[in-house]
C-alpha cells in the first residue's frame, strides 16, 4: 500500500517559512510583499481560486490587491490596469487568472506582464529561462510537484519519469524541471501509443491530463511515486483527480490524493515566486 503524499502539510510548512521570512524582511525593509490579482468576469472556478489567492496572501502577511473587472472588459483597459501595476512599487507580482472571456486575448495579457512580476512564470521570457535553467520563477503547478517529490525523499536522479500530459502550464514545464533535476524523461500525449507500455516504466509519473481516474493500478509500476495533478468534478460535484487512486495505491510506493495532494501547493508555490520577485528588487 502506497504512503500518501500530504501537499496540505508539505503547504502548511512551506507558508510557515514564507511568513516568517516576510516578517524578518517586513522589519528590516519596512515593506512587504505585494500581489495584485485581476479577474474578469465571473467564472466560478476561477473566483474560488482568486478567493484562496487573496487568502494566502493574508494567511502569509502579504499587501494583496483584488481586480474585479466585468465580463465586458476590453483588451485597451486590460493592458492599461496592467501597465499601472506594471509601474507600482508595492506590487511585485501580477496575476491574471485565466481563462479570459473568449473576447479577450490571453496571449497579448501574458506578454503586457512585466516578466519580473510575473509570477505565473507564463511570459515567454520566463518560460525561456526555464528551459535553459536559468529561472527566476518557476511555474506553480510543477514546482509544487517538484517539491512533494521532494517530500517523500526520492532522488530523481537517473530515473525514469513519465509526465503526461504536454500543456504549457503543467505538462510542458513539468518535464523540464524533473529533466533538470537529472531524470529520464518521457513526455506523452493524446497521440502516444501504448501509453501503458510507458506508464509502467516510470519510477515517478505525474499526470496532467484532465480526464477523471484515467490511470488505472495496472498501468502503474510496483513501488512507482504517483503525482496526480488532474481536478475533475464528478457528476456529483465531487473533485476527483486523473488517477484511479484505490487502484493505483495497491501498486505505488506514494501517491498523492485529490482534493489535498497538488491543489494545496499551487497557490503556495505562488506565494513562494511573489516573495521571490520581493526580494529581487531589495
Ligand atoms: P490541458 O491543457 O487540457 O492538457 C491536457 C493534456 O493531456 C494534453 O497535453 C493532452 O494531449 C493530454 N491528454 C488528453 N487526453 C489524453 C489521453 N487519452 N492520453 C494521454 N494524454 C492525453 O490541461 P492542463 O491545463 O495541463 O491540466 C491538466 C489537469 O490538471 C486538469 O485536470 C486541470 O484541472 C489540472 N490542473 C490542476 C492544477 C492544480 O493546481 N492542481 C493546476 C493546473 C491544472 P494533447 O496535447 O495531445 O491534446
Amino acid at each position: 500500500m502506497a504512503q500518501i503524499i500530504n501537499g496540505k502539510a508539505v503547504s502548511l510548512a512551506e507558508r510557515e517559512r514564507i511568513t516568517k521570512e516576510t516578517e524578518e524582511l517586513f522589519s528590516k525593509y519596512g515593506r512587504r510583499p505585494g500581489l495584485a490579482v485581476i479577474i474578469v468576469g465571473e467564472d466560478p472556478a476561477s473566483k474560488v481560486y482568486v478567493a484562496n489567492k487573496e487568502k494566502g496572501c493574508q494567511e502569509v502577511g502579504f499587501y494583496s490587491e483584488l481586480y474585479r473587472l466585468p465580463e465586458d472588459t476590453q483588451m485597451p483597459e486590460l493592458l492599461s490596469l496592467i501597465e499601472k501595476l506594471n509601474n507600482d512599487d508595492k506590487i511585485n507580482g501580477i496575476l491574471c487568472q485565466l481563462p479570459l472571456p473568449k473576447h479577450l486575448n490571453e496571449e497579448e495579457v501574458i506578454l503586457a506582464i512585466n516578466p519580473n512580476k510575473d509570477v505565473d512564470a507564463f511570459h515567454p521570457v520566463n518560460t525561456g529561462k526555464i528551459m535553459i535553467g536559468n529561472h527566476s520563477f518557476l511555474p506553480c503547478t510543477p514546482a509544487g510537484v517538484m517539491k512533494l517529490i521532494e517530500s517523500t525523499g526520492t532522488d530523481i536522479s537517473g530515473k525514469e519519469c513519465v509526465v503526461i500530459g504536454r500543456s504549457n502550464i503543467v505538462g510542458k514545464p513539468q518535464a523540464m524541471l524533473l529533466l533538470q533535476a537529472n531524470g529520464t524523461v518521457t513526455i506523452c500525449h493524446s497521440r502516444t501509443k501504448n501509453l501503458k507500455e510507458v506508464t509502467r516504466r516510470a519510477d515517478i509519473l505525474v499526470v496532467a491530463i484532465g480526464k477523471a481516474d484515467f490511470i488505472t493500478g495496472d498501468m502503474v509500476k510496483e513501488g512507482a511515486v504517483v503525482i496526480d495533478v488532474g481536478m475533475n468534478r464528478r457528476a456529483d460535484g465531487k473533485l476527483t483527480g486523473d488517477v484511479d487512486f484505490e487502484s493505483c495505491e495497491k501498486v505505488a510506493s506514494y501517491i498523492t490524493p485529490v482534493p489535498g495532494g497538488v491543489g494545496p501547493m499551487t497557490i503556495t508555490m505562488l506565494l513562494e515566486n511573489t516573495l521571490t520577485a520581493f526580494k529581487n528588487t531589495l
